[in-house]
């Protein structure tokens, strides 16, 4: 007696003895990452002749009897399954049912279906639709988009921890960032480099939208495929339109650009990136403009002078309660917290005591020193004004992102470094190519680029080094000068600036130096005065 053939729409909750002819399109593992990577299950996509998807599971149990058939493009005639309610999140088809293969259920290669079966079938979003999709866990939607450029953390031979960010033009000709991680970055990395030519069009399945920042970003699932140009139907169609489109040259510069060490990460990424990624320690580096100090929270704490956290205040001495010490000996330390911006995002950034000493040269305790008032402790002084001068400055800094970034604890970003020493100018001097972070193709350099405005000075002037102009000193770097002039009246120059001031004279004839510091304590010569304590966090 032949089995009844029946559709995927057909099904109902429920054993089902009937027959259907369906293609499979892709599978992949599901797996526990808790449970060190134990398969659960394979997840199937199936497809049939009236094109409804339908998502099938093999339990790890059952998988070695049907493992070797599983070849995506083949077909098949399935029957005896049980038919079974979707989970409400991550949905990976438009249907709320799913197949569950039992002890009893035939999956026989098919030749000649009864009727044509579609090659593919995708669930394409546009913008949009994945906007209103977006931090929702409710779809794991389909995309198709136009490559404009690749970054990639994947070295050789690769670490554990790997991002690969995918700038991809939707349909709409807006862009989004697509983010694999780990072990599917190193393998699309690995693809990618071993193409011929830069691929212009990616399909890509069941892919999680996220908004953070405002931005929408996309993620990678362990259901996620990725088909270049030509692979699919429907990339092939998107290759050629934008191959009608372009000259036909093949593109200058190679897609895959790789990020060694530090990546360059917009505040938005970097926000994306803590909701998203695997817990894990990394340095990212960033370019943003101070718009906001909280004062609220205070510049400066008294910290234990044995292991730097917070003393207790008592009236007539401090506690260490890490150090279970009734009579710790404080250091003021610094502690600023301020809301950073880029064109993509805020977040909040903390500056420690090693990263604003080193940024100013005043040490946290010289600064109270400065604004001791009678009566009030330190920690509630006012903020010293050289700490709020940074507020409207742009910095490009270091940022560690800990596993305590990936707890809903997270509120704030350490700042553990600042790109360059003194590397510091107004906004107005920073040059700014106007390009998102995401599409650029910049590399990883935390160099700042000499301010355009010192180009309207005469060359005397570049070289009359005044103190305390703090933008002016660092305009001369790669430059060289025939005549250069110090004029030292405070001893305020630190070895950074001193060695970039007379390296730009390119003779020793051309170097006059005046230096006032040297009648303070009779001795000619510059002094060189070296503050131990900076270097202790560094
Ligand atoms: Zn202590």
């Amino acid at each position: 007696m032949a089995m009844a053939k029946v559709f995927f729409s057909d099904l109902k909750a429920g054993r089902c003895s009937s027959v259907v002819e369906a293609r499979l399109l892709r599978y992949w593992e599901a797996r526990n990452v808790k449970r060190g990577g134990e398969l659960m299950w394979m997840d199937l996509l199936m497809v049939n002749v009236n094109s409804t998807v339908m998502q099938v599971t093999i339990s790890a149990g059952r998988l070695p009897q049907f493992l070797e058939q599983l070849h995506a493009g083949t077909m098949f005639s399935v029957s005896g399954f049980d038919v079974s309610r979707c989970a409400q999140n991550f949905r990976l088809t438009d249907s709320s049912l799913m197949i569950r293969f039992n002890e009893s259920t035939s999956f026989q290669e098919l030749t000649e279906p009864v009727s044509p079966l579609p090659e593919e079938a995708f669930r394409f979003r546009n913008h949009s639709e994945l906007i209103g999709l977006a931090n929702t866990n409710t779809q794991l939607p389909d995309i198709i988009g136009e490559i404009l450029s690749v970054k990639s953390t994947v070295c050789d031979p690769p670490e554990e921890k790997n991002r690969v960010m995918v700038t991809l033009k939707l349909d709409s000709d807006e862009t989004v960032t697509l983010s694999f991680f780990d072990s599917q970055a190193v393998a699309f990395h690995i693809q990618l480099e071993a193409m011929r030519v830069n691929p212009k069009v990616m399909v890509v399945t069941s892919i999680n939208p996220k908004i953070v920042g405002g931005r929408l970003f996309l993620n990678a699932t362990s259901g996620t495929h990725v088909y270049f140009d030509k692979k699919t139907g429907a990339g092939a169609a998107l290759f050629y339109r934008l191959a009608a489109r372009d000259t036909g040259l093949p593109s200058a510069a190679p897609l895959l650009n790789s990020y060694a060490k530090v990546e360059n990460m917009t505040i938005a990424d970097l926000n994306s990136f803590i909701v998203s990624a695997a817990s894990q320690e990394i340095d990212f580096l960033c370019t943003g403009r101070v718009v906001r100090i909280d004062t609220d929270k205070g510049w400066c704490y008294v910290a234990c002078s044995k292991c730097s956290k917070k003393l207790q205040r008592t009236e007539s001495a401090f506690t260490c309660g890490v150090c279970n010490n009734p009579q710790a000996v404080g250091a003021l330390r610094y502690r600023v917290e301020m809301a950073i911006s880029d064109d993509t995002a805020e977040g909040t950034f903390v500056w420690f005591d090693g990263v604003l000493t080193k940024l100013h040269s005043i040490r946290a305790s010289e600064a109270a020193q400065m604004l001791a008032e009678d009566g009030v402790n330190p920690e509630d002084a006012r903020l010293p004004p050289f700490i709020a001068d940074m507020e409207g400055k742009t910095y490009t800094f270091q940022v560690r992102v800990t596993a305590f970034n990936f707890t809903e604890h997270h509120k704030t970003f350490t700042i553990t470094r600042i790109a360059e020493d003194h590397g510091r100018l107004p906004v107005d001097d920073v040059v700014n190519n106007g390009d998102d972070d995401d599409d650029d193709g910049d590399d990883a350099s935390p160099n700042i680029e000499p301010s355009s405005a010192a180009g309207d000075q005469g060359g005397t002037s570049k070289a009359q080094k005044k103190t305390g102009a703090g933008a002016s000193k660092v305009m001369c770097q790669g430059q060289s000068l025939n005549q250069v002039a110090l004029y030292l009246p405070r001893p305020v120059f630190t070895h950074g600036q001193l060695y970039v001031a007379m390296s730009r004279v390119t003779t020793p004839n051309g170097l006059r130096i005046l230096d006032e510091t040297s009648d303070m304590n009779g001795e000619d010569g510059v002094t060189n005065i070296v503050c131990k304590e900076i270097f202790k966090d560094v």
